[in-house]
């Protein structure tokens, strides 16, 4: 199912917007190791929902490499930065090394996955809350051929599919 990022585009970043406030409140350290964006190498997974990958696929600059089977971000850059910040998803927002940090993790997880999935209902949304390679899959292969995936654009194509129909 194609989704509209317009539909929820708004509520979606003032949520994140929300969000960043509690993390700045807490204040967690980042020595930028960027072994957030590693994900088998560190042990962890990135789940998020249908929504923010929709909005992250839209909004986000083309992805500086290719999609893998899970085991890396392709927006992680070869400094091991972010070159989506603006639009990633709650995961990427709430995750820190910090140790000082651990416990409030869970706790501002939850809080935010949970004003997350009111949203969701709320508009009538799908939640399909997978790994982020699962929902990039089809824009990456639905990419043209030789070329860096230019996923805003295949976006913008699936989102006038579905207009059409
Ligand atoms: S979207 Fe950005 S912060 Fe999130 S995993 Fe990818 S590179 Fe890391």
């Amino acid at each position: 199912m194609s989704l509209d990022p317009a539909q929820f585009r708004e509520p979606l970043l003032a949520l994140y917007s929300d969000l960043d406030e509690e993390i700045r409140r807490l204040a967690p350290v980042c020595e930028l190791s960027g072994r957030c964006c590693r994900f088998e190498e560190y042990g962890h997974t990135l789940f998020l929902s249908a929504p923010e990958a929709a909005l992250l696929i839209a909004d986000a600059p083309s992805p500086t490499r290719p999609l893998d089977d899970g085991a890396t971000c392709p927006w992680q850059d070869t400094q091991g930065r972010c070159s989506a910040r603006d639009a990633r998803p709650i995961g990427c927002r709430v995750y820190f090394c910090d140790p000082l940090y651990q416990d409030h993790a869970p706790l501002v997880s939850e809080a935010f996955i949970g004003r997350l999935k009111a949203l969701v209902e709320a508009l009538e949304l799908p939640w399909d809350y997978a790994p982020l390679h699962r929902h990039l899959r089809p824009f990456f292969e639905a990419a043209p051929q030789g070329d860096a995936p230019s996923i805003n654009l295949v976006v913008m194509n699936e989102i006038s599919d579905f207009d059409r129909t």
